[in-house]
């Protein structure tokens, strides 16, 4: 039987995509050639990165708006650099909720000055800063909608008059939101699209073109909007997945309906561990709380063996937290089913009636 799949990344995916996949690696369109052995030029391949592009746009309500997705590679940890060799003359300014937000900053510091508008590095990321102001002097400003390590989300995005960027790595496809108001997204795909060797950027065209710095081509998201994500090989089969996962999604009946399931899911896990006298969330806020990615932690550390134990035992796979957090995190990508939440809360449910 298969493990209830919490792992943070990479993640769950669909069975039924997981299965088209594999087939598709043995016999590609019946073509009697695997994905992998074909070229990328081919007409079948090509079809494959057009209707990738398009789904990718068509969920975010973001065609015919002057959009353009692409399908890249280096994961999102290249878009950190992507970002600020494309946007930043002088300075940007960024939100530092989490590991990953500050790597971003790191990354831009190597081009130009950083204003980092607000941070919550101090505790450890358990909340997300409110009521910060923007420097209208800024080229751009960047955040994270999902800190996949702490578990915390942002619920709202700032009004800002300088070009919205957001890496939704962790949350992208998962819930509603008006992705008009942001001019540059990206996401690696392993977590709720595809397996990693990726990632997403949809971009506003018009924001490009505007600094003076030479950049290099494969670096150049002009380059690579010009090629259609084929100026160099692209990551064939990650992008295949990702395709065939859009497509569940929009068979499901996209965002709006898994938005519905993942709002159950974690309605779910975050009441037992509100309810659970054994246990307690990470997250400071509790509208700060994840709807991805749920961490919380024993609260008398001597039932760790035991409940790892149970936990092993009920076929739950990545429950671990992350390293610099500790405790337990569960990942609850679109893929993974409310079958697989109702389980873990059983497990906890157990722990209490054994303790
Ligand atoms: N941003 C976020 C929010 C992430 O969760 C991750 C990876 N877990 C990254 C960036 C880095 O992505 P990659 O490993 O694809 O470079």
């Amino acid at each position: 039987m298969k493990k209830h799949n919490f792992s943070a990344g990479p993640c769950i995916l669909p069975q039924s995509v997981l299965e088209k996949s594999a087939e598709a690696v043995l016999n590609f369109n019946g073509l009697n050639l695997s994905l992998i052995e074909i070229s990328h030029r081919s007409k079948d391949f090509v079809a494959v990165m057009e209707s990738a592009r398009e789904l990718a746009l068509e969920h975010l309500n973001l065609q015919n708006k002057g959009y353009k997705a692409l399908f890249l590679q280096g994961g999102a940890s290249l878009e950190f650099l992507m970002v600020a060799y494309n946007l930043l003359e002088k300075k940007a300014a960024y939100l530092n909720t989490g590991t990953w937000s500050d790597k971003a900053i790191k990354e831009a510091k190597l081009l130009g000055e950083v204003a980092e508008v607000a941070s919550s590095k101090e505790s450890n990321f358990n909340f997300i800063p409110k009521n910060y102001s923007i420097p209208n002097d800024a080229d751009y400003f960047h955040c994270t909608s999902n800190n996949t390590i702490f578990g915390t989300q942002m619920q709202s995005f700032p009004e800002t008059q300088i070009p919205l960027v957001c890496d939704m790595s962790s949350d992208i496809f998962s819930r509603r939101l008006d992705f008009s108001k942001f001019d540059l997204i990206y996401a690696g795909a392993q977590k709720n699209m595809g397996p990693a060797g990726t990632t997403l950027v949809v971009i506003r065209e018009e924001i490009l073109g505007k600094v003076s710095r030479a950049i290099p081509s494969m670096l150049n998201y002009k380059v690579h909007i010009d090629k259609d994500s084929m100026f160099n090989t692209p990551a064939v089969f990650p992008v295949y997945v990702s395709m065939l996962t859009l497509q569940w999604l929009k068979d499901l009946g996209g965002i709006e309906a898994i938005e519905k399931v993942n709002n159950q899911k974690a309605e779910l896990l975050y009441s037992e561990i509100d309810r659970n006298p054994l246990f307690e969330g990470f997250v400071a806020n509790k509208e700060d709380r994840s709807k991805m990615n749920a961490t919380f932690n024993l609260v008398d550390d001597q039932l760790k063996t035991n409940f790892d134990t149970i936990v092993k035992e009920a076929g739950i796979n990545g429950l671990n937290g992350h390293r610099s957090v500790g405790g337990y995190r569960a990942s609850m990508y679109n893929a993974l089913p409310m079958e697989s939440v109702q389980v873990l809360v059983d497990v906890m449910q157990n722990l209490e009636k054994g303790a």
